[in-house]
C-alpha cells in the first residue's frame, strides 16, 4: 500500500508514524513545503520571548529520525502543488531544486492546515509586520524585536495573547489591538474581564473595541492606524486576527468544501474522495455540542484525527467523535480555559441551559498559596447535563476545566459532579473541589433547594426586588452594587425586621456562600428571595468598571489638592508597614489593610502583597469609600499584586464609611399637603436603598401626636398649644383651599377614589420601613407635647442629633 501525506506537522507527522506502526511494509511519503517537520508551533511564541530558550527544543523529530525510527520517506521544501484524483496521483514542486515530478497513491491524506489571515488593509505588506505560523517566521520576528523598544499585536486570541506576554517578557512597551469588546474570543464575556486586568496590569496598552485601519511606514518605525483615530509608531507588527483553512488543493481537486470553508469530512475523516482523507485545521468539524459545522483549529483534534484517518485506511473503522473545543491559554500570571458550550453559542443556537458561577480555592486555603478559580458552568436545566465550563484564575484551572471535558464527554450531569471522587490533599485540592463545588450548587438548584439570580439580570430587577449586600463592611467598603441595602450576614436574623414581607430580597455575598445562607434564612422566615449566583466577584465580572484601570489610580481618593496642601502627606510615600496576605481570600485582604491602616499616622503608607487578583480592583475602589490615597497598585514578582495604601483623615476606616445611602429630612410643617409629600419621600427613598430619618420639630410634631392613654399634666400654654395643635394626621388640614374644611375632605375623597394611600397608612408604611423618626425635645418642650402623646417607636433627639445624622446622609429636604 502507498501512502501519501501532505503536510508534517501535527496532523500529518502522527498520521505517518501511526501508518508505520499498522503496516511495516506500506510505502509512506511525507512531503511539507517548509524547512521542518513536527515542529512545536504551540511552543513558538515562548522561543521569541525567551522562555524556550533553545530553538531546538521546539524540533520534536526530524526526516532524518523519521526514516531511522519509521522508515517514513520525509520530503522538507517539497510542495504538493496538484492532485490528480482521475489518476490518483499528486504533482510535487520541489522547492530545493525548482524540479516538478509526480507520485501516485493508494491513499491521501491531507494536512496542510490553516493560514494565518492577512485583511486587505493599506500597508499590510510592509516590512516589519508579521504572522507567527512556523518556525520561519519565529525566526523573523524573533531578529525583528531584538532590542527594539515596542511592538503592536494585533487580535487578541491565545496566539495575539501569547505574542502580546512574550514581547512583555522581552521588554517591549506592547499595544494590544482587539476589534471586540473582549480578548479570547469564544470565552464568553464575563470571563475575559479578569485577564483584561491581568493584560492592564502588566503595563499592556490595550485597546479593546477597536481596529487597524492602515499601516504607513514613518522613517524606521511602522505607524499603526486604528479606527479611533489613534496613531501608534512601533517597531514591529503582530498580525494575529485567526486562521483560515488551507483549502486550495482540495478545492481544486473537485473535493467538498464546507460551509466554513474546511475541508468536508465524514466521521472516518474521509473527504467526498474515498481515497482521500483529510484531518486538523484544514477540515470542518461537527461542534459536539451544537452539532453545527465548525473550525476549531487545536492541536488535540488534528492529532487524534491523524490517527483515525490511518487507522480506517487500515480497516480498523474508527470514528472520530466531533470537536468539543477544550483550550487553555496562558495569560502572563493568568490561565483561562474552556471547554464545551459557552453562554454565547447555547444564545445563538437557542440551546435551553442555566449557569452556575463559583469562586474557590484551587487548593485548601489554609495551605499556603491558595488563590481562586473563577468557575462558570453550562448545564440543561431539564437533565442537569453538563454542557460546557470557562474557569480563569492563577492555578489549578485546567485541571477542572479537565475534569469538565472529560464529563461532558461521558455525558454526566451535575449530580455527576456532585459524587466526583477527585484527588484531595491540602497543597493540590480541597475535600470539596471546585467541579464537586460547581455541581452542589447547580444540584441545589435543580433540586429545588435554591433560587437565583444572575449578574446579567441585575439591571433588570423588578420594583419590588431588593438587593440586599450580607456582606462584611471592609467587602462593602471596597464596592457594592448600587441600590443594595448592607445587612452583615451575621446580623441578619436580629434585623430582619428591618425587612419588608412585600419585597423579595435579592441577596448577595462575595461569592455565593454566605448569600446562600442568608437566602436559606430569609426562605425559612417567610419571605422571598433569590441568590446571586457567585455574588459580588461574578457581578464584578459582567460589570468591567470594577477593574484595575491605571487611568484611574492615584487620585481614587484624596483629591490632589488635599494631598499637597498637607506637609505631613506630601513628598516621597513613607511605607511605615509590609504586609504579605498571599493566599487570603477576599475580604481577607482589604480586612488585614483596614487593620493595618488602623495602627499608622496620618501620611504613613501601607504595602500589602496579595495573590487575589480581585485584590488589584478592590484597593481603590476601598480607598475611595474610606477616603484614603491608592498610591499605587500594580503586578511585581511571584504572581503578586502590591498595593501601596497612604493614610488620610485622622478616623478609623470603620467610622468613615457610611455603606447605605442616606437621608435625614426635617418635617416642621403640619399642612396635609407638606406631611403626604414628606411620608411619600421617605418611603420612596427607602425603596432606592435609603437608610431615612426624619427629624419633627415645631408643628410638624403634630404628625406623631395621639391621644394620651391618660391625662397628662400641663399648664396654661401648653394646654393652648395642646388645643391648637391637630392630634396625629387625621387632623391635618391643606395648606391652599381648605375652605373651612371643605378642601381637605374633598381631597380624602378624591384620594380614595384614586387608590392612593392616606397619611395614616404612609405614616405606618413609613414605621414598618424602618424609617428613624425623631422628635424634637426642644419643640415638644417649648409646646408642652409630652411623650406619652407621640406614637410608638419615636425616638427623642435635639439639634446634635439631627446635624450628626445629616453629616452622614446624602441627601436632606426642610418640609
Ligand atoms: P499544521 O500543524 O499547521 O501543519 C500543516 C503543515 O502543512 C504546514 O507545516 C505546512 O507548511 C504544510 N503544508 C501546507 N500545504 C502544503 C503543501 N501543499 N505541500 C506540502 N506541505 C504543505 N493548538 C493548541 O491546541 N494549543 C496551543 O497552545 C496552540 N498554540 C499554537 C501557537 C501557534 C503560534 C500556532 C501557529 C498554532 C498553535 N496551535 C495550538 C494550533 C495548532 O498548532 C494547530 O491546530 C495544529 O498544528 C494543526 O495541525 P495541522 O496538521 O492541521 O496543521
Amino acid at each position: 500500500m502507498k501512502i501519501l501525506i501532505i503536510g508534517g506537522v501535527a496532523g500529518g507527522a502522527s498520521a505517518a508514524a501511526r501508518a508505520r506502526r499498522l503496516d511495516e511494509k506500506a510505502e509512506i511519503i511525507l512531503f511539507e513545503r517548509g524547512e521542518h517537520i513536527s515542529f512545536a508551533n504551540c511552543g513558538l511564541p515562548y522561543h521569541i520571548g525567551g522562555v524556550i530558550p533553545e530553538r531546538e527544543s521546539l524540533l520534536v523529530t526530524t526526516p532524518e529520525v523519521m526514516y531511522e525510527k519509521f522508515a517514513i520517506d520525509v520530503r522538507v521544501r517539497n510542495e504538493v502543488v496538484k492532485i490528480e484524483r482521475d489518476k490518483k496521483q499528486v504533482l510535487v514542486k520541489d522547492l530545493k531544486t525548482g524540479q516538478d515530478y509526480v507520485e501516485t497513491y493508494d491513499y491521501l491524506i491531507l494536512s496542510p492546515g490553516a493560514a494565518a489571515i492577512k485583511p486587505p488593509i493599506s500597508g499590510i505588506d510592509l516590512p516589519g509586520i508579521f504572522s507567527l505560523r512556523n518556525l520561519e517566521d519565529m525566526d523573523r520576528i524573533k531578529s525583528a524585536v531584538k532590542g527594539k523598544a515596542s511592538a503592536v499585536v494585533v487580535g487578541g486570541g491565545y496566539i495575539g495573547l501569547e505574542m502580546t506576554e512574550s514581547l512583555r517578557h522581552l521588554g517591549l512597551e506592547v499595544t494590544l489591538v482587539e476589534l471586540a469588546n473582549q480578548v479570547m474570543g469564544p470565552a464568553d464575556p464575563e470571563m475575559a474581564t479578569m485577564q483584561h486586568t491581568e493584560i492592564k496590569m502588566n503595563s499592556v496598552n490595550l485597546r479593546l473595541g477597536q481596529s487597524v485601519t492602515s499601516f504607513t511606514a514613518n522613517d524606521d518605525k511602522i505607524r499603526v492606524i486604528l479606527s479611533s483615530g489613534d496613531k501608534i509608531d512601533t517597531d514591529a507588527v503582530i498580525m494575529a486576527i485567526g486562521v483560515r483553512p488551507e483549502n486550495g488543493l482540495a478545492k481544486d481537486a473537485g473535493i467538498e468544501v464546507g460551509v466554513t470553508g474546511g475541508i468536508k469530512v465524514n466521521s472516518f475523516m474521509q473527504t467526498s474522495d474515498e481515497s482521500v482523507y483529510a484531518v486538523g485545521d484544514a477540515v470542518e468539524v461537527k461542534d459536539l455540542m451544537t452539532g453545527k459545522p465548525a473550525l476549531i483549529p487545536l492541536a488535540g483534534p488534528a492529532n487524534r484525527q491523524g490517527r483515525i484517518a490511518v487507522d480506517n485506511i487500515f480497516g480498523l473503522k474508527r470514528e472520530y467523535r466531533d470537536t468539543q473545543g477544550s483550550a487553555v491559554c496562558k495569560v502572563f500570571d493568568l490561565t483561562f480555559a474552556m471547554t464545551g458550550l459557552s453562554e454565547k453559542q447555547a444564545v445563538k443556537n437557542a440551546i435551553r441551559y442555566d449557569k452556575v458561577y463559583v469562586h474557590p480555592a484551587n487548593h485548601a486555603s489554609y495551605y499556603p498559596g491558595a488563590t481562586s478559580i473563577s468557575l462558570k458552568m453550562i448545564y440543561d436545566p431539564d437533565t442537569g447535563r453538563v454542557l460546557g465550563a470557562q474557569a480563569v484564575g492563577l492555578d489549578g484551572v485546567e485541571k477542572r476545566i479537565d475534569v469538565m471535558a472529560v464529563a461532558i464527554r461521558a455525558g454526566m450531569t451535575v449530580y455527576d459532579l456532585e459524587e466526583m471522587e477527585l484527588c484531595y490533599a491540602p497543597p493540590y485540592g480541597s475535600a470539596k473541589d471546585p467541579v464537586n463545588y460547581a455541581g452542589f450548587v447547580a444540584a441545589n438548584l435543580l433540586r429545588g433547594h435554591g433560587e437565583h439570580f444572575h449578574a446579567n439580570e441585575v439591571s433588570t430587577l423588578k420594583p419590588d426586588q431588593k438587593l440586599l449586600d450580607v456582606r462584611t463592611l471592609e467587602e462593602v467598603q471596597a464596592g457594592m452594587i448600587p441600590g443594595a441595602v448592607h445587612i452583615p450576614l451575621h446580623e441578619l436574623r436580629q434585623k430582619i425586621s428591618e425587612l419588608s414581607p412585600d419585597r423579595e430580597y435579592m441577596v448577595y455575598c462575595q461569592a455565593g456562600l454566605r448569600g446562600y445562607l442568608a437566602y436559606r434564612i430569609l426562605k425559612q422566615r417567610g419571605f422571598r428571595a433569590s441568590n446571586l449566583d457567585g455574588g459580588y466577584k461574578t457581578y464584578c465580572m459582567f460589570n468591567q468598571t470594577a477593574v484595575y484601570d491605571k487611568s484611574s489610580m492615584g487620585d481614587d481618593a484624596g483629591s490632589e489638592s488635599e494631598i499637597a496642601n498637607d506637609a505631613a502627606v506630601a513628598g516621597d510615600v513613607n511605607i511605615v508597614r509590609t504586609l504579605d496576605v498571599s493566599g487570603l481570600q477576599c475580604p481577607g485582604p482589604i480586612s488585614q489593610l483596614r487593620k493595618a491602616i488602623d495602627t499608622i499616622d496620618k501620611g504613613q503608607a501601607v504595602e500589602v502583597l496579595s495573590t487575589d487578583p480581585g485584590f488589584a480592583a478592590d484597593v481603590p475602589a476601598w480607598c475611595r469609600s474610606t477616603g484614603h490615597q491608592s498610591v499605587s497598585v500594580e503586578k511585581v514578582a511571584g504572581g503578586k499584586y502590591r498595593a501601596v495604601v497612604r493614610k488620610l483623615g485622622q478616623q478609623s476606616c470603620t467610622a468613615i464609611t457610611t455603606c447605605q445611602k442616606q437621608m435625614s429630612n426635617v418635617i416642621f410643617s403640619n399642612d396635609f399637603d407638606k406631611a403626604m409629600a414628606a411620608l411619600i419621600i421617605a418611603n420612596g427613598a427607602v425603596a432606592a436603598g435609603y437608610k431615612v430619618t426624619l427629624f419633627f420639630t415645631f408643628w410638624g410634631l403634630s404628625l406623631l401626636r395621639r391621644e394620651p392613654d391618660k391625662p397628662v399634666k400641663k399648664d396654661m400654654m401648653e394646654k393652648m398649644f395642646g388645643m391648637m395643635l391637630p392630634k396625629g394626621v387625621d387632623g391635618l388640614k391643606l395648606s391652599k383651599m381648605n375652605m373651612g374644611g371643605m378642601g381637605t375632605v374633598m381631597m380624602h375623597h378624591v384620594m380614595a377614589s384614586k387608590n392612593v394611600a392616606t397619611l395614616k397608612e404612609l405614616l405606618q408604611q413609613a414605621i414598618e420601613n424602618g424609617v428613624k423618626m425623631v422628635a424634637c425635645s426642644m419643640s415638644m418642650d417649648v409646646m408642652g407635647i409630652k411623650e406619652s402623646e407621640l406614637i410608638d417607636g419615636v425616638e427623642l433627639g435635639g439639634v446634635a442629633m439631627y446635624i450628626d445624622e445629616l453629616s452622614k446622609s446624602n441627601a436632606g429636604l426642610f418640609i
